[in-house]
């Protein structure tokens, strides 16, 4: 059985305490490795080794910043099968979104940042014949970034990507549930980057992410996970006076309106609800549909889930695969209990699949769940299931749809699916969400700013935002004579 290790300074050690939680693979429900159980001790030494890398890799030319993530980026091509087996056994997503999507955005997220920052430009403010003010960009110190079990590896590098590019240096506390890739990604790092620069901790939220949140050192902090852990997080940050960004939960509405085309739709609305067990905080996990067409989508979407293939996550044929935890499975069935109690239709799934590979019998599996009939205060219409449950509902009108879209706590995004102009500009202009999709789901382009509103965080990810997110500007005015 695997053991990993904390990388702090470009070694690979034990964790102070001595202590380690079992690393379970969600398609068997069996214990296949051991993970640090880290505690502040660890944090300290990381953030330690953090901040004496921190003058030599801030003063380190851009270009030879980008040379070096440029051949890490190389090497999760090189291994792309290792590290998508290794994605798809720690966490039960499809071994083949793995492999065709996640990996190589976590290597595309490293490319986009390593040439970003030779391309950018310094502003510059002309005060008429008075003074010539230059705004200086500079790396902020140790960045504490913290990630969330369900796109482990494409998460976390979303984070180190844009701090190591700007010229900070990095302690990460990947999730406890899916811990394995992160740990790849520090072994080839601690060949290429110079030691301290990249420094990895696992452990429990509770103790490693907490220790590493509280650190006085850190004054960077960025989050992805749950809303309740996000205001936890800023509890203690924001007294501090610490830099935060918070990547929180989503409930996110995919609205088909009378004039959209079921051909494309209909697919798009089902990757959209199911992709990786629903497990992707983008997940639209809410349809609503225009009354006109509400029968025939449904009947269509119901025909077209049923037709998804639940299975052992490294079977290539696999469309859904494992849920992350026992935890997680249970949360899932709870809601779909609490859906039945609200009054709602379960018109497909609503249970664990029954033909599963022997060596799945122990996993923590769940069928693709429709669920209709639910009223306005419905709760599972609300809260963030986080899994393979979606509802489907009617509106009556354009003002109706972005109104239910709207009657969540979060705002991360929405799709719309439509061939009425007038309608897709309506909605993306009423819908409160970070992103809008337009006949389309999950396309990225790593220069858009990205992030959520109302409980789905603060702050956005992603191109300018980034690189902004992980520097201090100071503006230097220079007085003409
Ligand atoms: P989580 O909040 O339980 O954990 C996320 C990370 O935070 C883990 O590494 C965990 O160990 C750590 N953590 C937990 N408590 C902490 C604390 N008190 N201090 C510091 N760190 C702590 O979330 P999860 O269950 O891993 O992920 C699922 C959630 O993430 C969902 O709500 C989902 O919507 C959200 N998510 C959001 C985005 C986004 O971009 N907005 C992306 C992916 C997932």
């Amino acid at each position: 059985m695997d053991t990993l290790r904390n990388c702090i300074d470009g070694e690979f050690v034990e964790p102070l305490g001595g202590r380690y939680l079992d690393g379970i693979e969600p398609a068997t429900g069996q214990v296949y490795c051991r993970i640090p159980a880290s505690d502040g001790r660890d944090v300290d030494h990381a953030v330690g080794a953090a901040r004496a890398a921190f003058p030599a890799w801030s003063r380190t030319p851009a270009a030879e910043r980008a040379r070096l993530m440029l051949e890490l980026a190389g090497r999760l091509d090189c291994e792309l099968a290792d590290y998508a087996r290794a994605e798809s056994v720690d966490s039960g997503k499809p071994i083949r979104l793995a492999r065709e999507i996640e990996i190589p955005r976590a290597a595309a997220n490293l490319r986009h940042f390593a040439t970003a920052i030779l391309h950018g430009s310094s502003e510059s403010h002309a005060q008429d014949r008075i003074a010539l003010n230059v705004t200086l960009r500079r790396p902020r110190g140790v960045a504490g970034l913290i990630s969330p079990w369900n796109l482990p590896l494409y998460l976390l590098t979303w984070k180190i990507a844009p701090a190591l590019a700007t010229g900070n240096t990095v302690v990460a506390k990947p999730s406890e549930l899916t811990p394995w890739t992160a740990s790849m990604l520090a072994r080839a790092a601690s060949a290429i980057l110079p030691r301290g620069v990249l420094n990895l901790v696992h452990g429990t939220g509770a103790e490693a992410g907490a220790a590493l949140v509280a650190h006085p050192e850190v004054p960077t902090i960025s989050f992805t996970g749950g809303t309740t852990t996000g205001a936890a997080i800023a509890r203690v940050a924001a007294p501090m006076f610490k830099r935060l960004a918070l990547e929180l939960g989503g409930k996110n509405a995919t609205i088909i309106t009378a004039e959209a085309d079921l051909d494309v739709a209909v697919p798009g609305a089902l990757r959209a609800a199911f992709q990786n067990q629903g497990q992707i905080c983008l997940c639209g996990s809410r349809i609503l549909v225009d009354s006109t067409v509400f029968e025939e989508f449904l009947e269509r979407f119901v025909a077209a889930a049923r037709q998804l293939k639940v299975g052992d996550p490294l079977d290539e044929a696999t469309d859904q695969g494992a849920l992350v935890s026992r935890t997680h499975l249970d949360k899932v069935r709870g809601y779909v209990e609490l859906a039945r109690t609200e009054g709602g239709q379960i018109l497909a799934g609503g249970r664990a699949p029954v033909a599963l590979p022997e060596r799945c019998r122990d996993g923590y599996f769940y069928e693709p769940t429709i669920v209709t009939g639910l009223g306005t205060a419905s709760r599972v219409d609300c809260e963030e299931v986080f899994g393979p449950l979606v509802t489907i509902s009617p509106f009556n009108s354009i003002d109706e749809a972005v109104e239910r879209a709207n009657a969540t706590p979060y705002g991360l995004s929405a799709s719309v699916w439509t061939r009425d102009l007038d309608a897709a500009l309506t909605l993306a202009e009423g819908l409160d969400a970070g992103t809008v999709w337009i006949n389309c789901w999950l396309v990225r382009d790593l220069r858009v700013p990205f992030g959520g509103m109302k409980q789905s965080g603060i702050g956005r990810e992603g191109g300018a935002d980034a690189l902004r997110f992980f520097t201090e500007p100071k503006n230097v005015c220079i007085k003409y004579p």
